[in-house]
């Protein structure tokens, strides 16, 4: 039901929410409060931060995607001030290694990978002529998986014929510099930041909505929107609404990881390195000043101790610390927006890192909190239409990570026959028998992986159309393959003059 009635609704102006709160100053929280002081100065009176140095932040959370820069644009922040503040690298994807099969690897790139021709996508064209002489691999014709294997960057190109202009790209940053470069653009703006541990949140009797949360010391923070920002403990929304979880680990077992810092490597990769063992994967991150690395593994298959040592025997640079355990559960809350509460980030839901997605749909639910941004009325349509588009993002997500695990070959380990022979969503079967029919790929609504994305992957690891897209049989394929064989040559010479990628990083790049 609407808050208030609705000759209430027709005065907008004194309905306008006047105290935001956010609880938490994670990525999350920090990421809100800076886009909430950029778009809604103005509109709302006060906007509050709270948080807890002594709970501290979960410090994971360092590589992203390339809807990261709409963020950075929204802000108005300048590539190169962020690039040092953070200790950034540049990201142009992802490399698995011993997904399909132990010993194969493949990429998965960001941007457009060829294209396409009289309407048929770029990847069917490639299935169709790939046993051709010097066609070669479906990644040689990304410009940013070239570009990565040979250590090299640079921004796409504007001009469409220019290769560069396929390409895509992300970074790599560290979490905390993140959150503070953040905090202080926020705070410059005039959010005001609090700190200490919240011990109560209390309820308005008549409706139920959150008036206010409590600190440890006694002071009262009260409310007209709050967004949950509190981590994994969910202090509002799971905590005091009671909203349920929907819980995924059936179809991601994966329930746990470890943590560690290693010494910077002297490369500087420009891509995420996944690196798949018997019961999970490592992650490889490559920032300025240190590597970030991690073991994600399904308890129900691997003690601790055995994903310390392989994680610690897996490290390309001395380790820096000890190795820091962290527990979860994959799934997302019932609803993303209950009464008055919003949650973002960890407290709404967790999808393993495979793909580095949580900070994405950190952002997501932001541009949504503000494309729907509600007055004290809260329309219960607002409410549900964010609700709609949060969770069928989720889930979107959720099937491209589910497809990692269960398009592999392996059968070397109980986890590998677990995942490959599991039960999966039904949306991911009908996905998964198109494109084993003739290798057909659709992008739903407005999700968010790509054709390419599902291409790269779904032919990574090891699965072949069982027929060609019959629309290929009208094209001329030996014209077609001199085509790609030129494309592939143009990639790869653009490549080998790209500078190395620390060089793109600028002339700070390395410095303690
Ligand atoms: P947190 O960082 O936990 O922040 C919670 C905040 O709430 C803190 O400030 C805390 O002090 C405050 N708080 C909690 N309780 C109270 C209280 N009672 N009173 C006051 N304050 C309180 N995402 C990616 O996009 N890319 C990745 O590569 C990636 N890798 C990951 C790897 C792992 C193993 C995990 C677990 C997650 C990863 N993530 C990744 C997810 C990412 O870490 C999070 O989405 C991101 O850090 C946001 O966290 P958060 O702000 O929601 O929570």
């Amino acid at each position: 039901m609407d808050r208030e009635n609705n000759e209430a609704m027709t005065q907008p102006d004194n309905n306008a929410i006047r105290d935001l709160v956010i609880v938490g100053g994670g990525t999350a929280g920090w990421m809100m409060a800076a886009a909430a002081a950029r778009v809604l100065a103005g509109g709302v009176r006060r906007i509050t931060l709270i948080e807890s140095d002594a709970i501290g932040t979960i410090g994971v959370g360092e590589a992203t995607i390339p809807p990261i820069h709409g963020f950075n644009e929204l802000l108005g922040i300048e590539e190169q001030a962020f690039l040092d503040a953070t200790k950034a690298t540049f990201k142009l994807g992802i490399q698995f290694e011993n997904w399909g099969q132990v010993g194969e690897r493949y990429f998965h790139p960001f941007g457009k990978t060829g294209r396409d021709f009289d309407g048929i996508a770029f990847h069917q064209l490639w299935s169709w002529l790939r046993d051709e002489e010097g066609v070669g691999q479906l990644e040689d014709y990304s410009m940013s998986a070239v570009a990565a294997r040979n250590g090299r960057f640079a921004r796409p190109d504007a001009n469409p014929r220019s290769p560069l202009s396929n390409v895509g790209y992300a970074y790599h940053f560290d979490a905390t510099l993140y959150a503070a470069f953040l905090r202080e653009y926020a705070i410059e703006r005039g959010v005001v930041r609090v700190e200490g541990r919240i011990v109560d949140v209390e309820l308005d009797g008549e409706s139920g909505y959150v008036s206010s949360v409590r600190r440890e010391d006694g002071a009262s923070i009260p409310g007209d929107l709050f967004v949950d920002c509190s981590g994994f403990r969910s202090l509002l929304l799971g905590g005091a609404l009671g909203v349920g979880y929907n819980d995924w680990s059936h179809w991601l077992p994966c329930d746990r990881a470890l943590a560690i810092p290693s010494a910077a490597d002297e490369e500087i990769a420009p891509f995420t390195n996944s690196h798949a063992h018997g019961a999970g994967w490592q992650w490889r991150i490559p920032l300025q000043h240190r590597t970030g690395n991690g073991h994600v593994y399904a308890s129900a298959f691997m003690d601790d101790d055995e994903a310390e040592r392989l994680l610690l025997a897996n490290l390309k640079t001395p380790p820096l610390g000890e190795c820091r355990p962290l527990r979860f559960a994959t799934g997302v809350r019932e609803r993303l927006w209950d009464r008055n509460v919003v949650a973002l980030g960890l407290a709404g839901g967790f999808l393993e890192p495979l793909e580095s997605t949580s900070i994405h749909l950190i952002q997501t639910g932001i541009a949504k909190l503000l494309a729907l941004f509600p007055d004290r009325n809260f329309a219960d349509v607002e409410r549900d239409e964010y609700n709609r588009l949060m969770t069928s993002g989720y889930a979107a997500i959720r099937d491209f990570i589910v497809a990692h695990y269960h398009v592999t070959r392996r059968d070397d380990t109980p986890f590998w026959n677990h995942v490959r022979t599991m039960d999966i969503p039904d949306s991911l079967k009908t996905r998964l028998e198109l494109y084993r029919q003739k290798g057909r790929i659709f992008r739903y609504d407005d999700e968010l992986f790509s054709i390419a994305s599902w291409s790269a992957v779904l032919n990574g690891q090891g699965l072949v159309p069982l027929a060609n897209d019959p629309l290929c049989a009208a094209l001329d394929g030996e014209s077609l393959a001199e085509a790609m064989r030129r494309m592939r040559q143009v990639h790869h010479n653009m490549a080998a003059r790209l500078p190395m990628h620390r060089a793109a990083l600028g002339p700070s790049a390395g410095d303690a």
